[in-house]
């Protein structure tokens, strides 16, 4: 029989597996019985609407059989089974979605001790760990035929017809030879078999059943008061077999509830936060939720799907249910047990379900109050959960407009440039100064730049925070909200900062009035780059500064051309904002009386400096740079 080759990415994993690159080499176990628990999963899915399957509830289990002598060990399971092609498919490539991820995180991780293994849907070959050949014996159900494959690692497999009695797999494992460092012997052992179940595969809702050694008195000999012993087998079942959920909140560890997770969902790190649901009323129901700390490295592509595994009674009738998770709360990962779902209900009905829109619902509540719980209690943690899904939760709350505010605008954190830290909105309002009124915020790139836009002073002097909003969602927010807490949301950067008292008003407008000529000659030479030339009170120590016109700001404008290049570009207009309390104003004035020529050139450097502040593009650099070194010489 022709050797098959592995595909490339699967023959570097299996080196991987074969050279160990763990050291829990253990896990093998878990991976090959929780690949036994899905097929049984599938096939007891099937058994409720196909009166052939011809088992029920309590036929399914998974065995586990030793042969010491020639070192094999073997796990069956009567589940699905695979037919020829998905043995080839499953067996001979490595899952495909994940695998050059992989490879990469592969490279960067080996060298710390994480969970990788299962990851990214390499269960199975994590045999080659401890084996030095595998032969998987299978019948798919439905079918006659059964197949055998059959691999001593990278070099290729074989698969061959063979006879199986009913469906199901068998996953024979040659146990490699015992090392200095490692004795493959053990996992024949029933201590150590038992123990692993026990650790690793107890919650497996299927009995792994195993044969045990067991000691008992004689029959003769059992009255006695020095009986003699005899050992015997027995079949037992070395899991409880209770899912983690169904366990009441006191017996269940955080490392045990970390441990599910992370086993569960492939992540190797542990989740942020943990919520384990047991509702009674009108809908009840199971749930244990999680939160990642970081996002999986698919999750912001359309391979990625949200929802939740949904149980009916212990039995898994979806793997992904999207329809129990909110889209802003995508990132959630978890399960959800109910006896009141109708196991035979149709995947398309189960989207009309009311049972299930109420247990949607009550879900986002909770995940809300966990989210706020965790930003109180443990802020560190829930700024690493932030710093993950942060910019996600902000585009559900912009892209929803306003749908979603009273659920998510007090998850959001911004920059707070006074505390320098990252706050939340409530905290923000409650730390306002006596006679402010608006929330301020100020948008650009990096909070650096920000700090040097001409309003903070001004700001920074009267007592009040500036929100830094330094990612291209940001602004959005207060365009969504309006309002928070009562309170304007208000661009530093644009419009009437509300600072100036009545008397600086009257001020300005006599200030104004008085320098008409020169506002009027600025505004003829600038022309129609400019919308408007005043002065403002509100510059502190700056002669200049550019403003947007009522509606759209600069960086809305910027983000719009980054978005849609070739478009025509949406341009807010400009107003040039002069500070009359400037030295330079006064010599504008100045030259607009006495030497018009040079009082031109004064326009000019000042619009191109008020376009550089506000980090906007000078439509010709090179004759501004000219007229700068003019006047040099
Ligand atoms: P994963 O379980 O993460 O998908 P594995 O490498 O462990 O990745 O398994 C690959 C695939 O092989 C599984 O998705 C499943 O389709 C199939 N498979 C593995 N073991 C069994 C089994 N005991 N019965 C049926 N199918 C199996």
């Amino acid at each position: 029989m022709e050797k098959q080759q592995f595909k490339a990415e699967s023959k570097r994993l299996l080196d991987l597996m074969i050279n160990s690159i763990y050291t829990h080499q253990e896990i093998f176990l878990r991976e090959i019985v929780s690949n036994a628990s899905d097929a049984i999963d599938k096939l007891a899915y099937l058994s409720l609407t196909d009166q052939n399957v011809g088992l029920s509830r309590s036929d399914f289990a998974i065995r586990i059989e030793t042969d010491a002598e020639n070192k094999l060990l073997t796990v069956s399971d009567n589940g699905i089974g695979m037919s020829r092609e998905e043995m080839e498919e499953n067996l001979g490539t490595i899952a495909k979605s994940g695998s050059l991820q992989f490879k990469q995180d592969m490279d960067e991780k080996s060298k710390e001790d994480v969970d990788i293994i299962g990851q990214f849907g390499v269960g199975f070959y994590s045999a080659f760990m401890v084996a030095e050949a595998v032969t998987v014996i299978s019948r798919k159900y439905g079918s006659e035929e059964a197949w055998m494959w059959q691999s001593s690692g990278a070099d290729g497999y074989t698969l061959t017809a063979c006879e199986k009695d009913a469906p199901g797999t068998d996953v024979i494992m040659k146990l490699k030879a015992d090392t200095e460092d490692e004795k493959y012997g053990r996992f024949l052992e029933e201590y150590e078999l038992r123990s692993l179940i026990k650790k690793y595969s107890d919650y497996i809702r299927y009995p792994i059943k195993m044969e045990v050694e067991k000691r008992r008195a004689t029959e003769e000999t059992k009255d006695s008061d020095k009986p003699e012993f005899e050992t015997y087998t027995e079949v037992e079942t070395l899991n409880s077999m209770v899912p983690l959920w169904q366990r009441s909140k006191q017996d269940v560890t955080a490392e045990e509830y970390n441990q599910f997770y992370k086993d569960k969902f492939y992540d190797f790190e542990d989740p942020v936060a943990s919520l384990h649901l047991s509702v009674e009323g009108t809908v009840e129901y199971k749930a244990l939720l999680y939160v990642p700390a970081r996002a999986p490295y698919d999750y912001y592509t359309k391979d990625f799907k949200r929802g939740l595994q949904l149980y009916s009674s212990g039995v898994m009738i979806m793997e992904n249910c999207a329809d129990l998770l909110p889209e802003h709360f995508r990132f959630v990962k978890g399960v959800v047990d109910s006896q009141d779902l109708s196991l035979n209900i149709s995947r398309e009905l189960l989207q009309h379900d009311r049972q299930l829109k109420f247990i949607a619902q009550n879900l986002e509540k909770r995940i809300k109050s966990e989210l706020e719980k965790l930003q109180k209690d443990d802020r560190e943690k829930y700024e690493k959960f932030f710093a993950s899904f942060g910019r996600q939760l902000k585009y559900s709350l912009a892209s929803g407009y306003g749908a979603h505010q009273d659920t998510l605008q007090d998850l959001m954190l911004f920059w707070s440039r006074s505390q320098d830290k990252l706050v939340t909105l409530r905290e923000y309002a409650d730390a306002m100064p006596e006679g402010q009124e608006k929330i301020y915020f100020a948008a650009g790139e990096s909070r650096d730049r920000l700090n040097r836009l001409p309003q903070m002073d001004l700001l920074q002097d009267k007592g009040y925070d500036v929100l830094l909003f330094t990612e291209d969602v940001d602004e959005f927010i207060p365009q969504t909200l309006r309002q928070y807490d009562g309170h304007d949301f208000q661009n530093i950067a644009s419009g009437d900062l509300g600072l100036s008292s009545d008397d600086e008003k009257k001020d300005i407008e006599q200030k104004t009035e008085a320098a008409k000529p020169t506002l009027d000659f600025v505004k003829e030479t600038l022309g129609e780059a400019v919308k408007e030339v005043r002065l403002s009170a509100e510059l502190g120590g700056h002669p200049v500064c550019m403003k947007p016109e009522e509606g759209m700001s600069f960086e809305m404008e910027k983000y719009f051309q980054r978005m849609s290049p070739e478009m025509p570009a949406m341009k807010s207009g400009r107003i040039l904002e002069l500070n009359p309390a400037h030295p330079v104003f006064e010599a504008l004035q100045l030259a607009v009386a006495q030497d018009q020529e040079k009082a031109k050139k004064y326009c000019q450097i000042l619009h191109a400096q008020a376009l550089l502040m506000a980090d906007l593009p000078l439509e010709d650099p090179t004759a501004y740079t000219d007229l700068i070194c003019s006047f040099l010489n």
